[in-house]
């Protein structure tokens, strides 16, 4: 049986979302602050709903995506919508914390709606593509009964858990790791300019690094998984060798007069009596 859905929110993503599931058929309501966005939405057969409740009302499921939850909570909390909920899917794809997505689940729930709460790991342009993966966690059920639905938006989907912040925790987590590069893309281009080269060179030379980079990332990841924290066979670089090269980009940061800040001010004490202590040199 196909889903009647609502959209809570037409801004960017709401409105990608709103129109992925109109192009598989969806029966779709939509819902926003101000009711103009729906505009070009109801051009392409989406119903505007008047009112949240309304939103609700018509639908089986209810998707929110809204700037934060602040927002998505005084969309929920408001005077008629808690006793519409009993019975409907709530699909929450509001970008929150952990404990944002647990404190929803609970007050969801005692509302007599099931709750899952997602993470988006991907810009609007690619919702409704095979590749593109949402994480999920919380109600099973939910998951289980609307996974065609949410398939739709995304082939990579996924079910993290039944603790609802585990998406988001997830989330987090990847989000982590791709700023971490990013930041350190940003020290590589200031070093790269100041020493006269250009960042086609830099951004050319990225590619044939990029898979060294991902082994020793995996690797990483696997050892800490292992808890295998001392050197062994399978080590390819060792903690010194790192801490040897990692001086150099200290030091090619002093010749040139740049912030050193990113490389130095997060949690690594790069003194060398530091480092001979904590390794027992
Ligand atoms: P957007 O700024 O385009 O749209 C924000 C939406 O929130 C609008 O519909 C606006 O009307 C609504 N809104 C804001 N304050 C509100 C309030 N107080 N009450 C009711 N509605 C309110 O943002 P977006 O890019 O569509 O992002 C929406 C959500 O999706 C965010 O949580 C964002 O983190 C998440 N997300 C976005 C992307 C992306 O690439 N755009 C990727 C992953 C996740």
């Amino acid at each position: 049986m196909i889903s009647n859905v609502c959209v809570l929110g037409a801004g960017r993503m709401g409105s990608s979302i709103v129109r992925t599931l109109l192009g598989y058929g969806y029966p779709t309501w939509v819902w926003n602050r101000t009711a103009a966005k729906c505009g070009p939405l109801a051009a392409l057969g989406a119903t505007v709903a008047p009112s949240v409740a309304d939103g609700f009302r018509a639908a089986d499921v209810v998707i929110i995506n809204v700037l934060d939850y602040a927002a998505s909570d005084a969309l929920l909390k408001q005077d008629g919508v808690a006793s519409v909920l009993a019975g409907k899917a709530v699909v929450q794809l509001t970008s929150g914390s952990p404990r944002l997505a647990r404190e929803e689940a609970r007050w969801v729930e005692a509302h007599g709606a099931g709750y899952l709460d997602g993470a988006i790991m991907a810009t609007p342009d690619f919702i409704g593509k095979p590749e593109t993966a949402l994480l999920y966690s919380g109600s099973r059920d939910v998951y289980e009964a609307h996974k065609p639905l949410l398939f739709a938006l995304g082939g990579g989907t996924s079910f993290v858990g039944e603790i609802p912040g585990q998406a988001s925790a997830l989330d987090t987590a990847l989000l982590t790791q791709m700023w971490g590069g990013l930041f350190g893309a940003l020290q590589g281009m200031a070093i790269a300019e100041v020493e006269g080269l250009s960042l086609e060179m830099f951004r050319s030379h990225l590619s044939a690094f990029k898979p060294v980079v991902d082994a020793a990332l995996f690797d990483l990841v696997d050892r800490t998984n292992a808890r295998r924290f001392a050197g062994d066979d399978a080590t390819l670089a060792s903690l010194g060798a790192h801490y040897s090269a990692f001086q150099h980009l200290l030091e090619a940061c002093e010749e040139r007069g740049l912030d050193a800040g990113i490389a130095s001010r997060h949690g690594y004490d790069l003194s060398a009596g530091a480092f001979a202590r904590a390794h027992g040199r």
